[in-house]
């Protein structure tokens, strides 16, 4: 059976989702593709080999030609697709964030509970990526012993100047939540933001580089410099600093280039040549378990966790001060 994906959303993302779909990924295929700029919709609806250009993304999720559901779209109009999604019983992968407020998030999980069974999935590729799941798997070894410390840094070449303080923990820092939430296994119950020195490459009105502290459930803390403008490239490290030892992403090599007296080697220009491996695992895993009626994937709450460690992550970047955060209760779903 092939499993017939519609993709509401075809800017950057969701057209390279679609080649995915179209051209990687066993197990399905895009025949329905929506977005408010309709010629942009019928130019991926081209890539992914002839999609059928809906009016719009709820007539999209409506309809009987889609098996299930990629939202792509602007992190404002998330809430509204997954929640049709759930409204029709339809499988949905939603990029992060899975809504940019905390009240969406939770309308979201609260329809998913009383629909009775999972249906959305949260596009967090990280936990694809090899080289975490290699950290992880040290860590559930029991060799680096108990987790104490992760330090995690995330650097981007440049921003537009669209780009703002808050997004540096809305947008960038919320994949580090993630990670840490996963390979932890604890929520975050405090964020604290210290603004380091500015780099003169960066806009006025941009904090940058931006410096958090997250301290999980049993004290473990998450440290993240997010660096917007380095100016060199796409830069991801993380270590884990166990009470025995260490581990490390070591990041895939692209290339060495050995010229007089230097050795060096190529660094990702952005997201999609990094992470491209993760996002096709993370793709495949999700249509093959809908092969085995599963819904397999990062779930709501963990959507949610992450847009409330943000969402009050905005609050001390504003303050500077620790601010600790509360969860509403678990519903038995996500248990
Ligand atoms: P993008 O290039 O701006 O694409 C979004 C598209 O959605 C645009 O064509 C936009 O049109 C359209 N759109 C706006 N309102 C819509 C609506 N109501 N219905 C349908 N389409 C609508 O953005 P992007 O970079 O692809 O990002 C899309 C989402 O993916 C964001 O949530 C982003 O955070 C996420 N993302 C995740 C990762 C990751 O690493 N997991 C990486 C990149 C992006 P307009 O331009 O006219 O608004």
């Amino acid at each position: 059976m092939t499993i017939r994906v519609g993709i509401v959303g075809t800017g950057l993302i969701g057209e390279d989702h679609g080649r995915r779909l179209a051209g990687v990924i066993r197990g399905a295929n895009v025949n329905a593709v929506a977005d408010v700029r309709r010629e942009r919709a019928q130019e991926v609806a081209g890539v992914v080999g002839g999609a059928r250009v809906f009016e719009n993304g709820l007539e999209l999720i409506a309809s009987d030609e889609v098996d299930a559901v990629l939202v792509t779209s602007i992190g404002e109009t998330h809430a509204e697709y997954v929640l049709a999604c759930i409204d029709a019983g339809k499988p949905v992968m939603c990029e992060k964030p899975l809504a940019p407020t905390v009240a969406e998030c939770e309308r979201i999980i609260e329809a998913e509970a009383a629909f009775g069974r999972q249906l959305v999935i949260v596009g967090f590729m990280r936990r694809y990526d090899l080289g975490y799941r290699h950290v992880k798997a040290s860590l559930e070894r029991g060799t680096i012993g108990d987790p104490l410390i992760l330090h995690n840094i995330h650097r981007n070449s440049v921003v537009p100047e669209s780009y703002t303080s808050f997004m540096t923990m809305t947008d960038s820092m919320i994949h580090e939540v993630d990670v840490s939430r996963w390979l932890l296994d604890e929520e975050i119950v405090a964020v604290q933001v210290i603004p380091p020195k500015r780099t003169p490459k960066a806009f006025p009105h941009l904090q940058d580089p931006q410096f958090a502290v997250f301290t999980t459930e049993s004290g473990i803390l998450s440290t993240v410099e997010f660096f917007a403008n380095c100016q060199y490239g796409y830069d991801v490290r993380c270590e884990l600093v166990g009470s025995l030892g260490t581990a490390s992403l070591v990041n895939p090599a692209l290339a060495s280039e050995i010229t007089a007296g230097q050795d060096a080697e190529a660094i990702p220009a952005d997201w999609r040549e990094r992470f491209g491996a993760a996002y096709t695992a993370e793709i495949q895993a999700w249509i093959s378990g809908l092969e085995r009626g599963e819904c397999v994937g990062p779930s709501a709450w963990e959507g949610y966790a992450a847009t409330k460690v943000v969402e009050v992550g905005v609050e001390a970047v504003k303050s500077g001060e620790r601010m600790t955060i509360e969860y509403v209760d678990k519903p038995a779903l996500y248990r």
